[in-house]
């Protein structure tokens, strides 16, 4: 059997929208943040990948001029917490490090598509030595905080992308952390479903 090289950590309160010296939008300290400033220190390259329905605007304000971290969001825009526009692209050294992939309220899979696809080519591009999901399940139809609506085939589809992506770029090494997802039953079933992707 391989190696399992993924994870995902069941983390509450969640993160993404935690700024370096204030908390905000049910988050106190930015999870996925600390976890790639880590790695990076030891000599990483992280690719974060943002799939929680509200943009990741800690996570994006942390690495925004940095090369060494890359970001990738789809959430609902505009919306809360306001950032996110398809032109935040990075600055700097970081400029082409960033990708937002803003959505109409409303959007489901085939709205996302092209854009996940892009997604995809531009971590290729970026060849991080690991990856990392910002792992929010408000986009669900049946999650009634955001106005996504993504099926349960639509998280499994993306659960089989990343799962893909780490093999291709580097040996497997993904590590979800959970973000957003106010639907209890959903959470229930469809996370041991997404985390059983990555153990096939
Ligand atoms: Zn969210």
């Amino acid at each position: 059997m391989e190696k399992d090289n993924s994870g995902f950590a069941v983390l509450r309160p969640p993160g993404h929208h935690a700024e370096a010296d204030r908390g905000m939008g049910f988050c106190l300290f930015n999870n996925i943040a600390l976890v790639a400033e880590k790695l990076s220190r030891a000599g990483q390259r992280p690719g974060i990948i943002d799939i929680d329905a509200h943009h990741g605007n800690g996570t994006q304000d942390f690495f925004y001029e940095r090369a060494d971290v890359f970001y990738a969001s789809f959430h609902q825009y505009p919306f809360f917490p306001g950032s996110g526009a398809a032109a935040e692209t990075g600055r700097g050294e970081g400029e082409g490090t960033n990708l937002n992939i803003p959505l109409i309220a409303g959007s489901g899979w085939p709205e996302l598509q092209e854009g996940w696809e892009k997604i995809g080519r531009k971590l290729m591009g970026f060849e991080p030595d690991v990856l990392l999901v910002s792992a929010g399940f408000d986009g669900h139809v049946e999650d009634s905080l955001t106005a996504l609506r993504l099926t349960d085939e639509a998280f499994l589809k993306i659960a089989s992308d990343l799962n893909e992506w780490s093999k291709q770029l580097c040996d497997g090494k993904i590590l979800a952390l959970l973000e957003g997802g106010y639907n209890l039953k959903v959470l229930r079933d469809l996370v041991p479903e997404f985390v059983a992707v990555w153990r096939e």
